[in-house]
């Protein structure tokens, strides 16, 4: 039997590869505007590099990727970004760098060891933003604003930002002891992982897939009782910013991040397009003030978020849009006769190296169906070239779209092609 794709992962087909370009470009493009510079960091990483950002995580604990290598040599498959990202910046100095705060984007292959379903794979893409150095409540704002904008310049109209502050870390604390309270009597209820995030970090229970329901949840005291006023300014200048942005959105205070390394914003995108489906969350992200010096920088706060270009896609499809990627061919060379062979060959270049896109056949088909496969590849132009016009340096050329025809000349043919227009 002829060998499969591994599991969890897909082949972006020739046919969807213009929906993925138009996307990342689009990302990219508005990244420039904000002034968010790209950096590419390895897809493998120290297993270590990850074990520090995130130690009670599903994602250290249970989804990773990770081998030795032939030097004995502890390796991990990145599953998410932000951990290389500020590694980068702590290795390369950049907290040293006179423009700050630093505005980074990423976008490239995650892998994590699940459950395929619907919206989630085992390689996956995502495109992120980490701006490190400032703790300008309107970086916050500036982040979020970016990531919606990203959803809104493709057309999506079905998005719900729902946002939360874990506060600082001195209002974590004293939301962490009320939580171990409250959990710890009947914490024998709760699945082993919840269990064991009691002592460890007791927020991380409120995440529980599998306990969502159990009747403590609900009851659980909300993160803003425990907020100082720090915590609490903070949090209303984000929101005062997103108001006179005009970005909509709801406070959810259960809402809280898997990743440990968060406080204050945490925030996520979800699609309530109808039919989405069960994963409705597009985008996640916040504030994560403790974490470049947890990498071994100096202190320095950051705010970011990732989007996989998976789930943007399925939101697109649950909305109805489709992107407009199809590749243009401007003009298809015909060759009839062996005579014609080369001649054809030498207009095509001479259209490519022009700016054209142009093709011919390379099947040795009849007329006809030259003018098929032209037809079918949406060709503009066709370019045909006999015997007899080459006799005569003639070429003629069908507009396939009225079906007007005109003679150019072989040997002026791109001057006089120009003047058909693109
Ligand atoms: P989830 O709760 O769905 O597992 P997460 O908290 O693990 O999400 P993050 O680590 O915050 O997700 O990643 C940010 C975004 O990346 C998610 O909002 C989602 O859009 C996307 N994402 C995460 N895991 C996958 C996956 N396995 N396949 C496709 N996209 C994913
Ligand atoms: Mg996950």
């Amino acid at each position: 039997m002829a060998i499969q794709i591994p599991r969890g992962t897909q082949d972006i087909l020739p046919s969807q590869v213009g929906t993925w370009e138009l996307i990342e470009n689009k990302a990219k493009e508005i990244c420039h505007k904000y002034q968010y510079k790209e950096i590419r960091t390895p897809i493998f990483e120290h297993t270590e590099l990850f074990h520090k950002s995130g130690e009670t995580t599903d994602i250290v604990q249970k989804e990773m990727y990770s081998f030795k290598d032939r030097g004995d040599r502890d390796l991990t498959l990145r599953p998410e970004g932000t951990p290389a990202v500020v590694r980068s910046y702590v290795e390369n100095k950049m907290y040293g760098d006179p423009n700050q705060p630093v505005k980074l984007f990423y976008n490239g292959p995650m892998f994590r060891y699940e459950r395929p379903q619907a919206g989630r794979y085992r390689q996956f893409v995502q495109f992120g933003v980490e701006a490190l150095g400032s703790q300008d409540p309107a970086i916050d704002a500036e982040v979020i604003s970016l990531a919606m904008e990203v959803y809104q310049s493709l057309g999506l109209k079905h998005l719900k930002l729902v946002i939360n502050s874990l506060g600082d870390k001195e209002s974590r604390i004293a939301h962490r002891e009320a939580l171990i309270k409250h959990f710890k009597p009947r914490i024998h209820e709760f699945c082993a992982d919840c269990q064991n995030r009691l002592e460890k970090n007791p927020l991380r229970i409120l995440d529980c897939k599998k306990d969502r329901d159990h009747e403590l949840m609900k009851s659980a005291p909300p993160i803003f009782e425990f907020f100082n006023e720090e915590s609490k300014q903070y949090f209303d200048q984000v929101l005062a910013y997103l108001d006179a942005l005009g970005i909509a959105y709801e406070v959810d205070p259960t809402l809280v991040r898997g990743l440990d390394y968060y406080n204050h914003t945490a925030f996520e995108i979800m699609s309530n397009a109808e039919g989405f489906g069960a994963i409705t969350t597009l985008c996640g992200g916040g504030r994560y003030n403790g974490l470049v010096q947890e990498m071994g920088g100096p202190e320095t706060p950051g705010m970011g978020f990732a989007l996989s270009i998976e789930r943007l896609i399925a939101a697109l499809d649950a909305e109805g849009i489709t992107l407009q990627t199809e590749a243009k061919v401007d003009c298809y060379v015909v060759a009839l006769g062996d005579e014609a062979k080369i001649p054809a060959m030498v207009l095509l270049q001479q259209l490519r190296k022009a700016g054209y896109s142009a093709d011919k056949d390379y099947l040795d088909r009849k007329m006809k169906a030259q003018l098929k496969a032209a037809d079918r590849m949406k060709a503009k132009f066709v370019a045909i070239l006999g015997e007899d016009e080459i006799k005569m340096n003639k070429v003629v050329v069908k507009n396939m779209e009225n079906g007007e025809q005109v003679e150019l000349s072989i040997s002026n043919f791109i001057s006089e092609f120009e003047r058909l227009g693109r």
